[in-house]
């Protein structure tokens, strides 16, 4: 079997449901799993939606919910010129009842907890996947009685052998040549049956994770782009495609900010030795993307790719001067807090470190402060290029240095692996230098 996910912008109207329809067709023979996100912006729209419940706004959040209905109702009209079927009528009208009756209750309480979001927030893949399998005339499974994951509301994490022994109940027996089996990406439940969801852009991460526990021969992220490009075209026009890419390079590009995949769904494909191929909705002859265990590129620099604003730290400490133990005092206290960091630098009596821009400091600064001075520096950007051999190409750090010209770079860090040499430079400064970067990376480095 495939797996088929296909995200906002591919299902966004009627229009691209029929050409999504159209692709699933055409896999008919190798046994589908569709697995697709909300229709558009809708996710955005539902966050709004409950934002507006939360600051008492009832009538703002009933207006964001009739702007839904209306869109969808739209797309379902459009696809079944004007006869909606009748299930799918009522399974809109059930959904759209339990949207009002959750924005009321929050309304109510002017409370919105991450558990309350979650059930607002899953509304919008269960919504576009209704539609789209009254559509195709195919199964609908709802995700939740296979996703298994923990409680944590909003970031839940997935309990990949609970999902492969409830794939194998409820997915398996409806797949097969000629069938379709549609299911929501995002979603997800504890095993009391809450709803929860993997994070913003986690259909793909879904869609990892029931490729490996259905073992897929392939799992297709279709969006709308062609593929993986050496850095996001939306900042680089002349940002060229990837055919192929390393398992490692696109985890790293991911984790890094390449918003055209999850972070977290390479590691099932990876576990499972399944290929990920990223792909244009609209352009399904096009080129795309390749990756897989099998593939090693062998490039000085593949990609870039930026995440920002984040916070820079910069701790030291002159007591600590030639002590042993500065480093895991320090992150113990990182460790206690549950803050995670992203990129290190260290001397000898001062550490620099990231985190990410949303961090409550205060309880950081205060257990810091009681052996060491901190320096905070915001609105600052992580670059990242990624490449397999990085560092074993001589000449190429001062070769990016000096590409960046006059933009002041902040922190540089490189070794933590082969393949990612991240520097930190003021937020405003991220678009312009990965232009001057990627002008270094199509100029070709021997
Ligand atoms: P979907 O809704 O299909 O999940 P996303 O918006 O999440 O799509 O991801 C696709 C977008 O990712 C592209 O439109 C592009 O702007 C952005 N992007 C960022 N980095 C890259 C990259 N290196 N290659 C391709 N696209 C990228
Ligand atoms: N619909 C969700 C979001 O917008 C998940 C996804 O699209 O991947 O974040
Ligand atoms: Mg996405």
């Amino acid at each position: 079997m495939i797996v088929l996910k296909f995200g906002g912008s591919s299902v966004a109207d009627a229009a691209c449901m029929r050409q999504v329809a159209g692709l699933v067709k055409a896999a008919l023979p190798k046994s589908p799993l569709v697995v697709l996100s909300a229709m558009g912006k809708t996710t955005n729209g539902l966050f709004d939606a409950a934002k507006a419940a939360e600051s008492g706004d009832l009538t703002l959040a009933m207006e964001r919910q009739r702007a839904l209905m209306a869109s969808h109702r739209q797309a379902a009209s459009d696809l079944f010129a004007g006869s909606v079927p009748e299930s799918l009528d009522v399974a809109l009208t059930d959904l759209f009842g339990e949207l009002e009756l959750l924005l009321r209750g929050v309304a109510l309480l002017r409370e919105l907890s991450p558990r309350s979001m979650d059930a607002i927030a899953s509304l919008g893949e269960r919504l576009s996947t209704r539609v789209f399998a009254a559509f195709v005339g195919g199964a609908w499974v709802d995700a939740r009685k296979v996703l298994r994951t923990d409680q944590v509301f909003g970031e839940a994490i997935p309990q990949p052998a609970a999902i492969r022994a409830l794939a194998a109940e409820h997915m398996k027996p409806l797949l097969g040549a000629g069938q379709v089996v549609v299911t929501q990406g995002y979603i997800g439940a504890t095993e009391d049956g809450l709803t929860t969801t993997l994070g913003r852009g986690g259909s793909d991460y879904s869609a990892a994770l029931f490729g490996a526990a259905l073992g897929a021969e392939e799992v297709q992220i279709w969006t709308d782009v062609e593929g993986v490009l050496t850095c996001d075209p939306r900042i680089v026009p002349e940002a060229l495609p990837l055919s192929e890419l390393s398992f490692a390079e696109a985890a790293e590009l991911a984790a890094f900010g390449a918003k055209v995949l999850h972070p977290a769904t390479i590691q099932p494909a990876v576990e499972a030795g399944i290929p990920v191929t990223v792909r244009h909705t609209q352009k399904p002859e096009g080129r795309f993307t390749t990756i897989s265990a099998e593939v090693h590129t062998g490039r000085p620099i593949t990609a870039l790719a930026s995440r920002g604003p984040v916070t820079v730290l910069t701790v030291s400490s002159t007591r600590m001067l030639a002590q042993s133990g500065f480093l895991a005092r320090l992150f113990e206290v990182f460790g206690r807090r549950g803050v995670s960091v992203d990129l290190v630098a260290t001397a000898e009596v001062s550490v620099s470190l990231t985190v990410e821009a949303d961090v409550p400091l205060k309880p950081l600064i205060e257990d810091l402060s009681a052996f060491a001075k901190v320096e905070i520096h915001e609105g600052r950007a992580i670059i990242a290029a990624v490449g397999e051999r990085l560092k074993s190409t001589p000449g190429l750090g001062s070769k990016l240095l000096t590409a960046l010209g006059d933009i002041n770079v902040e922190m540089i860090s490189m070794g933590g692996n082969e393949i990612n040499l991240s520097l930190v430079v003021k937020v405003e400064s991220t678009h312009e230098a990965l232009r001057r970067l990627h002008r270094v990376l199509v100029g070709g480095i021997s």
